[in-house]
Order: C-alpha cells, then structure tokens, then sequence
C-alpha cells in the first residue's frame, strides 16, 4: 500500500457571520429540515426507524440519517413525489450504511439501492 501524505488542512478565516447558525442555514436548509421533519413522522407512523439497508457491518438503528437517491445537489423539492430527485425520496441509513452509500457506490448504484429499499416497505 502506497502511502499518500495527509493533505494540509487550510484554515478558513472567521467571520463574524459564522457565529449566528440562522445567518448560516438559508432557504435550502430551512427546506431541508421541514421535508426531513415531515418524512420522518411518515416514517415513524409506519414504524420504520432503523436502516433499511442492512449491508455488512450495518448498525442497525444506530446514527439513522436520511439517504437521498441522488446526490445533494440534484435534489429538487419541485421534481414530481416518488422520483429519485424529490426531497421527500428517502430512506432509512445507519452511519455505516450512509457511507458506503455515498463513497462506494455510483450515483446509479445508490439510486438503485435507495429505490429498492423504499420498495421494499409496501
Ligand atoms: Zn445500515
């Protein structure tokens, strides 16, 4: 195994705006937290609240987020409910599966894998 030096970690100078988290979060955040809240009350009256993906070494219930079937930025809250675009187009992720998600999969891949695991709920 190759070693590659460690990359240097640019320090990025304070503002004074960082401090305020509401200056910070935007229209896109505050979009994100309300589809977010909204799916996981659909998701916890249906009784899904651990990961619905279960790849080796899932955690189960364990650090839960939502994983998108697209990445972030081709998310649309306007893109038709039940396309992989769509916000509110989600599944239950453990921290363990949510990485191999997002750092090993292709984006088909990971469309694939999120479609599949919301299929499997009905
Ligand atoms: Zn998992």
């Amino acid at each position: 195994m190759t070693a590659f030096p460690k990359p240097i970690r640019q320090e990025r100078p304070k503002s004074p705006l960082r401090r305020t988290r509401m200056k910070a979060i935007g229209r896109r955040g505050r979009e994100w937290d309300s589809a977010r809240r909204a799916v996981r009350e659909r998701l916890e009256a249906a009784g899904i609240r651990s990961c619905e993906f279960g790849f080796a070494q899932c955690t189960g219930a364990y650090q839960t987020s939502l994983a998108h079937a697209v990445k972030r930025r081709f998310v649309q809250r306007e893109a038709e409910s039940g396309t992989p675009e769509h916000i509110e187009t989600v599944a239950i992720a453990c921290g363990s599966c949510h990485q191999k998600l997002d750092e090993e999969m292709s984006h088909q891949m990971m469309c694939e894998q999120v479609m599949s695991a919301i299929a499997r709920r009905a």
